[in-house]
């Protein structure tokens, strides 16, 4: 790089409105790192543009002198991706900020990137629509992070991944290109889908600036019921039959092992147990209500199905919103309790539900010399095959052994990644869940679209 770092930084300034530039002593820790803080490093410098004429200009001018950018939303990813690495600059879209349009009609949102999920949803719901991403981090994580992430979470196994929920984007490629899609049609077949080059791609082949999200009914009301268990097989039953019988209603299916449900009660110091003894196994099952006085008694109707069948060990129906919060708050708390353990790894894999019973035993015998007694907590979204297991290491020198047992149980039968992305963490994984010519055509994207190497570089790929 020819120019020299206070001179870039200074032309910078000129390219974006007042204050979007902190550089030195100037930025805050928070930029360091995502939720992993695993590897934190300050950047360079943390831009801040308001507009996407501005991330445009920014993006041409340090393409030009090939300086690396690593693009930041609210921080909360769990794949280190948006973790500075020496010598990149953050940017970040904290000001790009705003709903532009909800066409209650079209049942659309226009967007821009740096939104706070959280606020996308309370907006819909104000037009008595919404937007039914929903993940624990709602009130920290931006829509553009959800969708360079193709963000899960809990609704999947209703309305699918968030490339489901976006109908068109704005993006700026590496060369400072704004490229416009900003489609807000359900069904448009004019040529390629460019938008979902910058769907999952983690912000290496561009930067998302603005979307247009689909928004669906609100629903009269969302019934929560708790269910335990006694065996993994039970847990299996119960969804088949909450498919079965809930059919479309049916919006989350989620479950936790009860090592993490005990963990989780424990660090709440939540005191009122639904049930009056440990299970092996909970489901949290929402139901999106039409009419709630009939869709509650045909939900109490279910469950006593279930226990009479022997399927459901114990269940519970919510009967109000704050209970309903009560049982969530267990199955959300997943994200902030994580920092809670010493040396914490978070995985996120993706597996047919039939195998899942051999894995958990098998990763849970093969990382016993590892964990030395530590805890392997295991939970997830069964509906989506998608589990998620937070260890604590005794020491991060145990990482890479750990992985290769947590990761080696998958080689040909899952995904390394079923919605936290690749990041930098899992990036030497990605060859066992990717065949060498799907990783090959990737790279090639990847030449084609930012030559230079200039955008999240050493994520993904
Ligand atoms: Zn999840």
């Amino acid at each position: 790089m020819s120019t020299s770092l206070p001179a870039l930084l200074e032309l910078l300034a000129g390219d974006l409105s007042p204050g979007g530039v902190v550089s030195g002593a100037d930025i805050s820790e928070r930029h360091h790192s995502d939720w992993t803080r695993q590897g934190p490093c300050p950047p360079l410098a943390v831009l801040r543009p308001r507009t996407t004429e501005e991330v445009s200009r920014v993006l041409r001018r340090c393409n030009a002198v090939s300086q690396p950018v690593v693009v930041q939303g609210g921080l909360t990813g769990l794949a280190g991706g948006a973790t500075p690495r020496p010598g990149e600059i953050a940017l970040s879209l904290e000001r790009l900020v705003g709903i532009e349009e909800v066409d209650t009609s079209g049942g659309t949102m226009r967007v821009l990137a740096g939104t706070p999920l959280g606020v996308v949803q309370d907006t819909a719901e104000r037009h008595g629509l919404q937007f039914p991403l929903d993940l624990g981090a709602r009130g920290s994580c931006s829509i553009g992070g959800n969708i360079s992430t193709n963000a899960g979470g809990n609704r999947v196994i209703r309305y699918g991944m968030t490339r489901a929920l976006v109908l068109g984007l704005e993006a700026v490629l590496a060369d400072g290109t704004v490229v416009s899609s900003l489609n807000a049609m359900l069904k448009n077949n004019a040529g390629y889908d460019l938008k979902q080059l910058f769907v999952g791609t983690e912000g290496t082949l561009g930067v998302v600036t603005r979307a247009v999200l689909r928004l669906y009914p609100l629903p009269g009301e969302r019934l929560t019921a708790f269910v335990a268990t006694d065996s993994f097989e039970a847990l299996v039953k119960l969804l088949a039959a909450a498919r079965a019988t809930l059919g479309g209603q049916l919006s989350s299916f989620e479950v936790m092992w009860s090592d993490y449900y005990e963990y989780a009660l424990e660090q709440l110091a939540v005191s009122n147990r639904p049930f009056g003894v440990r299970h092996p196994h909970y489901a949290l099952i929402e139901v999106e209500a039409l009419d709630p006085a009939h869709d509650t008694e045909r939900l109490g109707d279910f469950l006593a199905r279930l226990l009479g069948e022997g399927v459901a060990a114990d269940a519970v129906l919510a009967r109000s919103l704050d209970e309903a919060a009560r049982l969530w708050r267990v199955r959300d708390a997943a994200g902030e309790l994580i920092p809670r353990l010493p040396n914490p790894v978070a995985y996120d894999i993706s597996l047919p539900i039939a195998a899942m019973p051999d894995y958990v035993e098998r990763i849970t015998r093969e990382g016993a010399a590892l964990l030395r007694g530590r805890p392997a907590f295991i939970f997830g979204h069964l509906g989506d095959g998608n589990l998620h297991v937070i260890s604590s290491l005794h020491s991060y020198a145990d990482l890479a052994a750990y992985d290769g047992i947590v990761y080696g149980a998958l080689a040909g039968i899952g995904s390394v990644s079923a919605e936290h992305g690749i990041g930098v963490l899992k990036r030497k994984w990605l060859g066992l869940s990717r065949q060498p010519d799907e990783i090959a055509l990737m790279r090639s994207l990847k030449a084609a679209l930012d030559p230079r190497g200039i955008l999240n570089p050493g994520r993904v790929i």
